[in-house]
């Protein structure tokens, strides 16, 4: 079986679209979290996201702040006009399915999270320090998070010391994994390692074989719908860069 792993779509339907049409084909799509937040096309992109064949979503921390879950005084500036502008954009059935998502699930020898096993909705696993503490967090082999919007892969060593490693994911290059890992497939919507095309992970579980891929999409249009709307500047900008 052939799947599709997403994370921090972020409202931008153009780029979502790219990676459904380099993707295919698949069977099922795995997506960790904050489909919304920052980009103009909240509802449309829940509208696609929800329809994709044999979905696990889990709750992300975008998606838990239009919920009014979480203090949105943590977030920065430009985050929180964001959410001020979403709050009257969303449509009540597409809020209703944000509220049906989990913080964590469990499928076969998958953890799903968006933040870290430790702390689904807020921490980020940015190195192999993190990494170490949150392979306790966890009783499957892989976890599966989001949130950094940093596509990386920490791998648990096989040697008794606990020495996790961070392995280079190289674009198109399928790799397996045989240890515990945790395992990011980056930003759709907003990466943020300075390669603006959008990031997403196969995963082929007859062969286990995780491929990385980056696909490229019409940035400037996704910049101008965001400046339109009048969502900040920065959030158009900084696509351009990846950061
Ligand atoms: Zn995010």
């Amino acid at each position: 079986m052939r799947t599709l792993i997403i994370s921090d779509v972020h409202a931008n339907l153009t780029a979502l679209q790219a990676v459904l049409k380099n993707a295919k084909p698949f069977d099922r799509v795995w997506c960790l979290g904050d489909v919304i937040g920052y980009g103009p096309d909240p509802n449309e992109c829940i509208e696609c996201i929800r329809l994709l064949p044999d979905l696990v979503c889990v709750k992300g921390n975008h998606d838990a702040a239009i919920l009014g879950e979480i203090d949105v005084q943590t977030f920065n500036y430009e985050a929180r006009a964001s959410l001020q502008w979403l709050e009257t954009k969303l449509l009540l059935e597409n809020r209703h399915w944000l509220e049906t998502l989990p913080e964590r699930r469990t499928i076969e020898n998958i953890t799903f999270v968006h933040g870290s096993p430790r702390n689904p909705i807020w921490e980020y696993i940015m190195d192999v320090r993190v990494a170490e503490v949150n392979m306790a967090a966890f009783d499957t082999q892989i976890c599966l998070i989001g949130h950094s919007h940093v596509p990386s892969v920490f791998l648990m060593g096989d040697d008794d010391e606990s020495n996790v490693r961070l392995y280079d994911m190289i674009p198109n290059e399928p790799f397996s994994v045989t240890d515990q890992a945790i395992i990011n497939p980056g930003s759709v919507g907003q990466p943020r390692d300075y390669d603006p095309r959008a990031s997403f992970i196969i995963y082929d579980d007859e062969s286990n074989q995780w491929t990385h891929h980056r696909v490229s999409y019409n940035i400037p249009e996704v910049q101008q719908r965001i400046l339109s709307a009048g969502l900040p500047t920065r959030h158009a900008l900084r696509l351009e860069g990846g950061w």
